[in-house]
């Protein structure tokens, strides 16, 4: 049976993070991807500035980048300026085609259309046949077959619905609406010649069907067409469990890495990525960037339930949210995981 040192299951943001670190150190790797081509997958794609500086990614990646943003809730508008940009947009398509050339120089193997049907012992069943592994990466999501493999429920789901518009939107914007999306909220993220609009919610407060509802009752009222585009939903996993179950370990939403404030989770897949590929190369590494990325995520949960929790309390509290904001009395950083 074909052996490697690495398998990744899930060619996304986290897996080939992983991948082209554990190939550039000489591990013979392989990434499973069941999709046909790697790259497409529902997301607005916003992702703190520096994070981006951080991974060296070209400038011209860069769909939009804000130095200002608009954070509104139904009684009030907070308009942050920062002299850099805070958060940057990127295609997704853009952004995997740049990681998977990284991953394919540093020498890693991918093969798409290449589904993980079972996991048992220490090897794999896919829908090309049998293959065995000394380490083995879950970064399949949040539907995470490595996860199950590993008997880890998932309670904590948020679900995001996006609609890619075919025109720029001048500002950034974050809509806190408790009424429409109790803790969750909705967000105008303008790409280079596209702009995401979409909302975000915890599942257990809204299922996607009224999430989509209130979402399309919003953008009338906000006087966006949104009939130009298409409605894609996916579900945000921020049910955090553990990543570490050498030789099995989990990356991005299969760990449930995500805020589940905001459904931010990209730069989590990177981050526990490169986490995961360093701790295989050295399992005395110390995850000093994954543990401060784990503390944001564990306030953020916090505020997601306790926003969740009573409606009228909830609108309070996040009027007072945006109050602290616009006085800078807490910074914008509170909404981002970094
Ligand atoms: C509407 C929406 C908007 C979002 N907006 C943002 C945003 O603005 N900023 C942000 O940071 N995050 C955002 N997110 C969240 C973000 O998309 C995810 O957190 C991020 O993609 C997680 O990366 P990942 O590498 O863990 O997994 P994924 O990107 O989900 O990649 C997992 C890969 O695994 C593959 N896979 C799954 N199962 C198998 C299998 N059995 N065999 C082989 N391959 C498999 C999948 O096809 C997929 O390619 C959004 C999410 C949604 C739904």
């Amino acid at each position: 049976m074909e052996t490697f040192d690495a398998i990744i299951i899930g060619a996304g943001p986290g897996g080939l993070r992983c991948a082209t670190i554990l190939a550039s150190h000489g591990l013979k790797t392989l990434v499973l991807e069941r999709k046909t081509e790697v790259g497409p997958k529902v997301c607005a794609g916003g992702i703190p500035f520096h994070a981006l500086a951080k991974l060296h990614v070209p400038d011209d990646l860069h769909e939009a980048s804000f130095p200002t943003q608009i954070i509104q809730s139904p009684w009030q508008q907070a308009k942050v300026h920062f002299k850099e940009p805070v958060i940057t947009t990127v295609n997704r398509e853009r952004f995997a085609a740049w990681q998977l050339d990284e991953a394919c120089k540093a020498g890693a193997i991918i093969r798409t259309a290449s589904a993980v049907t079972a996991i048992s012992g220490a090897h794999l069943t896919t829908t090309h046949g049998e293959i065995a592994y000394h380490s083995l990466i879950g970064a399949d999501g949040s539907a995470s077959i490595v996860r199950r493999h590993l008997g880890l429920g998932s309670q904590h789901i948020g679900v995001g619905i996006n609609y890619q518009l075919p025109e720029p939107w001048p500002a950034m914007e974050w809509h806190l609406d408790p009424k429409r999306f109790n803790s969750g909220y909705a967000w105008i993220f303008p790409h280079r010649r596209t702009t995401s609009v979409g909302a975000y919610a915890c599942r257990n407060d809204l299922d996607a069907s009224t999430l989509h509802h209130r979402l399309l009752a919003w953008a009338k009222i906000r006087g966006i067409d949104l009939s130009a585009a298409k409605a894609k939903a996916a579900l945000i996993n921020f049910d955090y469990q553990g990543w570490n179950f050498a030789p099995v370990y989990l990356v991005g939403d299969a760990a449930g890495l995500a805020s589940g404030f905001t459904g931010e989770g990209i730069f989590p897949a990177i981050v526990s990525g490169e986490t995961v590929a360093r701790t295989i190369l050295d399992p005395c590494y110390q995850p000093i960037l994954l543990t401060r990325l784990l503390r944001r995520q564990r306030m953020h949960n916090r505020l997601q339930k306790f926003y969740s929790g009573n409606k009228v309390l909830c609108q309070i509290s996040l009027e007072m949210l945006v109050l602290a904001i616009r006085l800078k009395v807490i910074g914008f950083e509170v909404l981002e995981m970094y």
